[in-house]
């Protein structure tokens, strides 16, 4: 079997495995203890926050450490609106309807049931949010807006150092979800200029069931885990000591390997977009050509049902992904694929194939080999 899905998660690094089994049974103090299993629990989530400060470029009392990539998106969005909104009155939100359900849920549920005015920016055809859509959609009672750094279906990176400076000559609070582009992109904060940044751990080699939100100084949150103090008493419960231990060595390996992994997963990546859109026909890729993610290739299909494709793929020994939402009976096509403008005999025929460290150009040709045949095969099923 052939892992070409390393979006939806990757496998731990072993040294990052390494790094987090002393907290399980020998260092598992509760870092909120006086005694010494306390303090040493305490210094490892402090020695843990300082590398992924030192990753972001920020100090480390602006690091939270929360349970996932989507609970770090949650508290952004919900604790900076409800916070800002308190002070300011401004109750707009802008965001963009192909963000991850994560941030597009909240947002929905902060209109639905918190009072809140949703504002969908414009997507371009390869659905970034551009500066000008941006621009357009600025408003005097905006509180918050949320933009992706590099979108997880399609690859598409938007261009948020210039997105958050028009923000903020606004007064708009701006959150980027960089769960998916931690991998492969630049994660410096100072350059990027966000408020508020949500980072994943089990996107880049670290476990699951572990993320950050980088909260810049002076950024007021409404903290949605009350309880303990913990995380500067915006996120009570115990902190999960080797999961954060694990999530700080997978991050620092990540920035330090950015090089030699974005190397290694483009040219394959290259391969792949350059063979499948010459030799199968009716087939185009999503998302930008060149300004999207070096592991990320995705197309469309036409008149082909991109479930039956996967399922065909994973007998021939290729674990992809679709765009598709829905796993079994009346499909949907993925808004995410629906909002480039594509029609529905080609939005439902979507694939998604991600790359990592341990894909090999062997993968690739031995995929390249099988894929034309698989996709006319299920042309003729789909008939
Ligand atoms: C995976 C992902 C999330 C969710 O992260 P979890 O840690 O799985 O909760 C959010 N946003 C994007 C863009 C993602 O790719």
């Amino acid at each position: 079997m052939i892992y070409f899905d390393y979006a939806a998660t990757t496998p731990v690094d072993n040294r990052v495995l390494n790094a987090m089994i002393p907290y399980f049974r020998e260092s598992y103090g509760n870092p909120s203890s006086i005694h010494r299993y306390g303090q040493k629990a305490e210094t490892a989530v402090d020695d843990a926050r300082e590398k992924v400060a030192s990753v972001l470029h920020c100090s480390p009392e602006e690091i939270l450490f929360t349970s996932c990539g989507s609970e770090s998106d949650n508290l952004a969005l919900r604790g900076a609106a409800l916070a800002k909104r308190k002070t300011s009155g401004e109750k707009r939100i802008l965001t963009a309807g192909n963000e991850h359900h994560a941030v597009g849920k909240t947002a929905i549920q902060l209109e639905k049931e918190f009072g809140f005015l949703l504002e969908w920016l414009d997507l371009d055809e390869y659905g970034a949010v551009t500066p000008a859509s941006l621009a357009k959609a600025v408003c005097s009672d905006a509180v918050l807006t949320s933009v992706m750094y590099a979108n997880n279906e399609i690859g598409t990176i938007n261009p948020i150092k210039e997105l958050a400076e028009i923000a903020h000559s606004n007064s708009i609070i701006f959150h980027t979800d960089a769960v998916q582009a931690a991998a492969y992109l630049d994660v410096d904060v100072v350059t990027l200029g966000v408020d508020l940044m949500s980072l994943g751990g089990h996107k880049f080699y670290g476990p699951k069931g572990v993320g950050v939100l980088y909260v810049r100084k002076g950024t007021k949150l409404i903290p949605h885990l009350t309880g303990g103090g913990q995380e500067f008493g915006l996120r009570a419960g115990t902190q999960n000591v080797p999961y954060i231990v694990g999530f700080a060595e997978a991050l620092r390996l990540t920035a330090e390997e950015r090089e030699s992994r974005t190397a290694h997963v483009r040219t394959l990546r290259d391969q792949i977009v350059g063979c499948v859109l010459e030799e199968i026909p009716d087939s185009k890729l999503t998302g930008h050509p060149e300004k999207r993610l070096p592991n990320h290739a995705s197309f469309v299909f036409k008149d082909v049902d991109g479930n039956l494709l996967l399922q065909m793929l994973d007998s021939a020994g290729f674990a992809c992904s679709s765009g598709s939402a829905c796993k079994t009976g009346n499909p949907e096509p993925s808004e995410v694929i629906t909002s480039l403008g594509y029609s529905r005999d080609w939005a439902l025929g979507s694939l998604r194939i991600t790359l990592g460290v341990d894909s090999t150009s062997e993968h690739v040709d031995e995929f390249l080999k099988v894929m034309p045949g698989l996709v006319e095969k299920a042309r003729k099923l789909n008939h």
